[in-house]
């Protein structure tokens, strides 16, 4: 198992608008651009982001906590192996979301909420480049992730995932419900092997039940600033 800590992540104001429904920055009033930078200043000054990875490489029979093979490998069916991955940014930015809207503040709760989704997607683009630099460094290819919920991997392999990638040694837990605590973290699965197959946010935004009325899919029109 390998955890990695003090990540840089590199916040842009259009990813984080996108993460608050927002896609059009051009649209957007000047009070909340205003609002958003002065509230990811805050964010760098309190230093309110901890992220922290944890990865583990396991068979491509490993089994779920139901005594069955993992689904994923369906999805991947070259794979000679898979990687279960954990990400969080911590738990301190939700705290001080919640202090807003406890303060009836909640354009800045809501504002401070979308830079925690935006952090945390930047973090897992950045778990899923490192593994790909471990799976290059054998000589193989790694695929795009699945999340728990996604198509080809069951919300039902969330606890497997995260016992695998031993979530809780980055502080990550799951809620009877196999929610994942922080909210602002992310459980994913990547093949490895000779050929692996590749998606793009987009791409997944358009085989999602949601698709229709979710204010944060990722249009076509961003398939080459996503492709991997
Ligand atoms: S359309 Fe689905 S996959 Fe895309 S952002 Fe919305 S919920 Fe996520």
């Amino acid at each position: 198992m390998t955890i990695i800590r003090d990540i840089p992540l590199s916040l842009t104001m259009e990813h984080i608008l996108r993460r608050q429904g927002m896609a059009n920055i051009s649209a957007v009033s000047p009070k909340i651009l205003a609002l958003s930078r002065e509230l990811i200043d805050e964010v760098g000054t309190l230093q309110s982001l901890d992220p922290a990875i944890a990865y583990e490489f396991c068979p491509v029979n490993e089994i779920n906590d139901r005594g069955e093979r993992l689904h994923g490998q369906k999805r991947f069916p070259f794979a000679s192996e898979l990687a279960a991955i954990a990400c969080t940014i911590g738990s301190q930015l939700e705290r001080k979301v919640t202090d807003y809207f406890a303060h009836d503040e909640p354009l800045r709760g809501v504002l401070l909420d979308g830079i925690g989704s935006a952090a945390v997607d930047i973090l897992a683009q950045e778990a899923c480049r490192m593994i790909g630099v471990v799976a290059g460094s054998q000589g193989n290819e790694s695929s795009s992730p699945l999340s728990p919920g996604m198509p080809g991997l069951p919300l039902s392999e969330q606890r497997a995932l995260c016992r695998i990638a031993q979530a809780e040694k980055i502080g990550v837990h799951l809620s009877e419900s196999a929610m994942m605590m922080p909210r602002k973290s992310i459980s994913m699965l990547v093949g490895i092997g000779p050929k692996m197959p590749t998606w793009t946010k987009a791409q997944v935004c358009s085989e999602c039940v949601l698709n229709k009325t979710c204010r944060y899919k990722i249009g076509s029109s961003r398939l080459a600033e996503n492709k991997k």
